[in-house]
């Protein structure tokens, strides 16, 4: 049986099927509807203009790869020059490897500057070290990770001279986090979703997330049908239980009421904005490390005070 016409073109046989808007798709329409929606994302948030200089937080994952191709076109047509790919060498071993050759190579083709830093060689330890060193499994190994990871972007896009970081979260990500933060009771942190960027700390940057209204399951998509190589194999380290009841949560109600997850979407962009007013900025500086921070010692120092107290 042949698949029903693009209700976009009217002209090619579709490939996909958008049940939260009951489009049928053909590959070109497709392809054009996630790359048009990341550049409406961009305009629509201010997220950037001309004169900025763009680092791509690329893991090698199918959200950062595609977005690093999709800003790539849209740098471009925007005659913006500066665009680097930083990607964070946690140290995990048996798997950073193979995603650090990945996002190398693809870089080669698309010609961008693809450049490296590590935990070892900007907190004096990697990944697996810190693994072995924490006091307690309560101390998870995504927690650790996680704060050292977005100092490690920022030092690298200070470094590099660039003050627009892109990461690649879409919008099941932002969905999980915002449940996260529900239940856990950190209500400020649902204020820092809201997808208008923020100047922060001393060096200004600006943090964006153009697939912040893409599903999951579409960026999946377009980096197949785009045959963008991308590492599936999960990190070994991976704790993030709450995160895959709230996926599958989330799955499981747009399986049965397809829109629903965007109509969440929605809420949560108006709950982000107000909080996102009154929110706290990083204005103080870290007693130990000097770098911008909420409190008298900043979460990163904090961590390393504890993983390096044996
Ligand atoms: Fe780090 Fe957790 Fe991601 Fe592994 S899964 S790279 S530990 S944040
Ligand atoms: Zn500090």
């Amino acid at each position: 049986m042949s698949q029903p016409v693009c209700s976009k073109c009217y002209n090619k046989n579709s490939i996909y099927f958008r049940p939260y808007s009951g489009e049928y798709l053909c590959k070109s329409c497709f392809i054009f509807s996630i790359e048009e929606k990341t550049s409406r994302t961009i305009s629509k948030f201010s997220m950037m203009r001309y004169g900025d200089r763009i680092a791509v937080g690329v893991s090698g994952g199918k959200d950062s790869l595609s977005l690093l191709s999709i800003m790539k076109k849209i740098t471009e047509r925007k005659n913006i020059k500066d665009l680097v790919a930083i990607t964070i060498d946690e140290g995990i071993s048996g798997y950073r490897e193979e995603s650090l050759t990945l996002v190398k190579d693809f870089c080669a083709k698309l010609n961008i500057k693809n450049e490296i830093f590590g935990y070892k060689d900007l907190f004096g330890m990697n990944m697996d070290n810190a693994i072995s060193s924490r006091p307690s499994e309560k101390m998870t190994s995504c927690s650790i990770c996680g704060t050292f990871r977005r100092r490690a972007i920022d030092i690298a896009a200070q470094n590099l001279g660039m003050n627009v970081i892109a990461t690649g979260h879409n919008l099941d990500d932002q969905l999980q986090s915002f449940l996260i933060n529900i239940v856990s009771g950190d209500v400020n942190r649902i204020g820092w979703i809201y997808p208008e960027p923020i100047q922060y700390g001393f060096h200004h940057l600006k943090k964006i997330k153009p697939f912040i209204e893409i599903y999951e399951r579409e960026i999946v998509f377009y980096a197949l049908q785009q045959n963008i190589p991308f590492q599936s194999e999960q990190c070994p380290y991976m704790n993030e239980s709450i995160r895959s009841d709230m996926r599958n949560f989330f799955n499981s109600l747009e399986e049965q009421r397809p829109g629903i997850k965007y109509n969440t979407y929605k809420s949560l962009l108006k709950i982000s904005k107000m909080l996102n007013s009154s929110n706290d900025s990083l204005s103080n500086k870290c007693s130990t490390c000097g770098h911008e921070s909420t409190n008298g010692i900043c979460s990163v120092c904090k961590n390393l005070m504890i993983l390096r107290s044996d």
